[in-house]
């Protein structure tokens, strides 16, 4: 019996140090390099195939993100027949590396370009791990001027585009092509949507906010209402990748193009009804009732302010 509890008390102790070990390890790690372990598990990251060869890492967390290594939008990849296009490598280098060893373990070939589909930090911030291993960055219109002015304290080490584009342009992939068109609204003239024809998919941007509040204090309304209807009329049948989102189709675009139609007509009666900006700030600060389960609740403030200033007051 004595020889049995002294064999128990030995294994325990054997097990506390052996786990205290594993998570001192761990802690260690975490303190020294937040990054070490990063997995699309713990970046929040779901791989999803949207066509043949055609991916979609979608981002689950909610807006701030609670773990600082949680990836904030979609991120998107393209295999053509001779190298390979991703697109919004995140907002650190850490999580477009993560992004980048996806794609190695999809395919050999090359990636030949990195595309930022507007400059928000949360898109660009992995850009520097593209320039690292010499990728091409692309971007549009402003998008060099708006990071260096805009993205300097969220992203110290910023790496803006090394390729602008200012119309419709084609990169091609071997035999495959990728349609860059040019879209407003949601970021002050550096957003761009980019359509894979032969798979019929559609990475949108921040063009698209999918179950989620968007984020318009950056953007102008009317302009993003009609780039939406622009894009219901010419991918009716595309599946879609939004910015923010799960993966949707058109439906998606008609969602959110709904959704500012509701915040028009909102914004309209507060003009009838002459409110100040503090009366609507007080008055609606709760999100709808169709928007309830969306994410990003936090952003909603910035709809009614942005919404009361361009639309009740009429200024852009
Ligand atoms: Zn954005």
């Amino acid at each position: 019996m004595n020889r049995l509890r002294h064999w128990i008390v030995l294994w325990l102790v054997t097990l506390v140090t052996f786990v205290g070990a594993i998570s001192w390890h761990g802690y260690s790690q975490a303190q020294s390099s937040p990054n070490a372990n990063l997995t699309l598990e713990t970046a929040g990251l779901t791989l999803e195939e949207l066509g043949s060869g055609v991916y979609g890492l979608i981002a689950s967390t909610d807006f701030p993100p609670q773990n600082p290594n949680a990836a904030i939008c979609n991120g998107g990849i393209v295999i053509g027949t001779d190298g390979v296009l991703v697109i919004d490598p995140f907002q650190n280098a850490a999580l477009a590396n993560l992004l980048f060893s996806t794609v190695e373990d999809l395919t050999d070939q090359p990636i030949r370009y990195v595309l930022n589909t507007h400059y928000h930090f949360d898109h660009t911030g992995g850009n520097r791990a593209a320039k690292a291993r010499g990728i091409l960055i692309v971007g549009r219109g402003p998008i060099r001027e708006f990071m260096i002015e805009r993205n300097k304290e969220r992203d110290p080490d910023l790496t803006p585009p090394n390729l602008v584009l200012n119309s419709e342009s084609t990169i091609w992939l071997g035999d495959r092509q990728v349609q860059l068109a040019e879209v407003e609204g949601h970021s002050g003239g550096t957003d761009l949507v980019a359509y894979v024809p032969d798979a019929k998919v559609l990475f949108t941007g921040d063009i698209l906010f999918h179950q989620r509040i968007p984020y318009v204090s950056d953007g102008d309304i009317r302009k993003w209402q009609s780039s939406l209807s622009q894009l219901i009329a010419n991918y009716p049948d595309a599946r879609v990748l939004p910015g923010h989102g799960p993966i949707t189709d058109r439906r998606g675009l008609e969602s959110l193009k709904g959704y500012f139609d509701n915040l028009e007509r909102l914004a309209l009666s507060w003009q009838q009804q002459s409110l100040t900006q503090a009366q609507v700030l007080a008055r609606f600060a709760e999100v709808p009732a169709p928007y309830k389960d969306y994410k990003f609740h936090g952003l909603y403030q910035g709809n009614l302010e942005t919404a009361y200033q361009q639309i009740t007051l009429g200024e852009n």
